[in-house]
């Protein structure tokens, strides 16, 4: 029986580990950095937090006996990634990566693009007053300068440590979110402007769409570049390519 790790915190995570332990010479082990206090899981064999960096996570691989690594974490987690992609060239094991697809520019309503949540503020001071901030709890720090600015911030989570910003007001919700609820809450929040990340998926989708429909800009945080793995963004392919590897 070969073993994979599949790193996960994501929908396609959870699909990905239930379609690999139906398979009936692979198990798995699915990782979560554990976080959040109620995540969806796998019916699988779980592990939660951090492994220890690079170090850790190799000296788990030989341990654990694993035949192939599966990074499928938030098209974010760079961190994660790039653990991912060293400790599995230090033990020379395969490396995939699953991406969901990014989400499109639509042409006749750009982005205003940033790299970095940073960029993102300064494109917001002194041009806008009521922002949606809905790119994650991690960031938000980035945005405390902005003293004039009010921010709606919405997480998933309850935010630990607390959100330090001068003017806002947090919701605590988790999608799928439809158009309709979305457009009311830029109106009724008398929102100018909405933060996001490329996070791609229809859950939070909703978001642009209704940003799009009442003409308020988006400021977009690109996704951070892919370094190394072979990189899947249909899970079928994925699953095809391992089971050809392993
Ligand atoms: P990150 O910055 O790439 O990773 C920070 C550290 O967290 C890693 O070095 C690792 O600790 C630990 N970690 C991350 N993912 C892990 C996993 N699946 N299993 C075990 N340890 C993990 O990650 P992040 O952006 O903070 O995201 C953390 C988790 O939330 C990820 O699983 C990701 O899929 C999920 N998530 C992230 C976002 C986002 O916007 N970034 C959005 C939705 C969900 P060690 O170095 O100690 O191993």
């Amino acid at each position: 029986m070969k073993k994979i790790l599949i790193l996960g915190g994501t929908g396609e995570a959870v699909s990905l580990a239930e379609q690999f332990r139906d398979q009936l010479d692979i198990s798995v082990i699915y990782s979560l950095a554990g976080r959040t206090r109620s995540p969806t899981l796998p019916d699988c064999e779980i592990r939660r937090g951090g492994f220890g960096g690079v170090e850790g996570l190799t000296r788990f691989l030989r341990e654990n006996d694993i035949a192939a690594v599966i990074d499928a974490t938030h098209p974010y987690a760079k961190q994660m990634a790039s653990n991912a992609l060293h400790a599995t060239t230090e033990t020379s094991l395969p490396y995939y990566k699953f991406l969901r697809p990014a989400w499109l520019e639509p042409e006749q309503a750009p982005w205003i693009r940033v790299s970095s949540a940073d960029e993102a503020a300064e494109k917001i001071q002194g041009r806008f007053g009521r922002v949606f901030l809905s790119s994650g709890l991690n960031d938000v720090a980035a945005f405390a300068a902005l003293t004039e600015v009010w921010f709606l911030v919405r997480s998933i989570e309850e935010p630990s440590p607390p959100i330090f910003l001068p003017n806002f007001s947090h919701i605590k919700a988790r999608g799928p979110f439809n158009e309709d609820g979305e457009r009311a809450l830029f109106l009724d929040h008398k929102i100018d402007i909405l933060v996001s990340k490329n996070s791609g998926g229809s859950a939070t989708q909703a978001k642009l769409h209704a940003a799009q429909a009442l003409s308020i800009p988006v400021i977009m945080i690109d996704r951070p570049p892919v370094t190394g793995g072979t990189v899947f963004d249909d899970q079928a392919l994925l699953i095809k390519q391992v089971r050809q590897t392993i």
